[in-house]
């Protein structure tokens, strides 16, 4: 279970997150949707821990943080949560220099200190995983979009990560590509993989995730099942969000 708790964030004196509390049971998908600069990103970096809450709780499993106004968490607490979590960005960010299989394994043997025979063990059982595995020597810059997004889901998943976090995970691709990723983690959502993603894309979010989060300037407006918010909001700006997309 990832747990939030009255999560707040602020940057200077804006209050960018407000009072957000959220539980996500292992095995679910959960799709954040919104407006841009409603939060979705933010609230993401807030579970990995890339950006700090100024106050609330974050909890992965046993671990937990409390955080409280002008108190500096431990790094060692840190860099326990982040290591339960594996992050698929929009712009995908494989490492240029180094071929698909090498991104997946890299983590692996730097972070966790594999022997490299065994992390490319695993890499490759990922690559097949996401269909990539006839292309694990290429380089990055010879796969497409979609291809470039397979590894990137592949090695966040290497260091088998209690949650997989997605920010955006198609917004940079055409439609077929986006597809061939949509493909991809729906399989993963059906093995029990736990998600948590942001996205625009709201075929995405009804095909795959189990819970929509409706956030908009911070907070959380609404949460339901796809067919709640899309087809019957209750909210009124939930409403005019849905319909201004449709
Ligand atoms: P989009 O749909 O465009 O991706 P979003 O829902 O992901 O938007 P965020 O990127 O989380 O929104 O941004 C939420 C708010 O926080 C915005 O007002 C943004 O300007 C602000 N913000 C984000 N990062 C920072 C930062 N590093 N410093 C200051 N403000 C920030
Ligand atoms: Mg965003």
């Amino acid at each position: 279970m990832i747990t939030l708790q009255n999560i707040e964030k602020r940057f200077g004196d804006a209050v960018i997150l407000k009072d957000i509390s959220l539980s996500l049971p292992e095995g679910t998908v959960t799709a954040l949707v919104g407006p841009s600069g409603g939060g979705k990103s933010t609230l993401l970096r807030c579970v990995n821990l890339l950006e700090q809450p100024y106050s609330g709780a974050v909890q992965i499993g046993n671990d937990r943080i409390d955080f409280r106004p002008g108190e500096k968490p431990r790094w060692r607490d840190i860099q326990k949560i982040r290591q339960q979590t594996g992050m698929v960005f929009q712009n995908f960010q494989l490492f240029p220099h180094r071929t698909a299989i090498e991104n997946v394994m890299e983590g692996l043997i730097v972070v966790q200190k594999w022997s490299r025979q065994k992390a490319r063990d695993r890499a490759l059982e990922l690559l097949t995983k996401v269909g990539m595995d006839h292309k694990a020597d290429a380089w990055p810059s010879n796969l497409s979009g979609g291809q470039q997004q397979r590894v990137a889901i592949a090695r966040a998943l290497a260091p088998s990560p209690q949650v997989l976090l997605c920010d955006e995970p198609t917004s940079a691709l055409d439609p077929e590509l986006a597809a061939e990723v949509v493909d991809v983690l729906a399989r993963l959502a059906r093995d029990g993989t736990t998600m948590v993603m942001a996205t625009h894309d709201l075929r995405l979010a009804s095909q795959i995730a189990g819970r929509v989060v409706f956030l908009e300037a911070g907070s959380v407006v609404e949460t339901g099942s796809p067919a709640e918010i899309f087809r019957s909001p209750t909210n009124g700006r939930t409403k005019r969000f849905v319909s201004s997309i449709n």
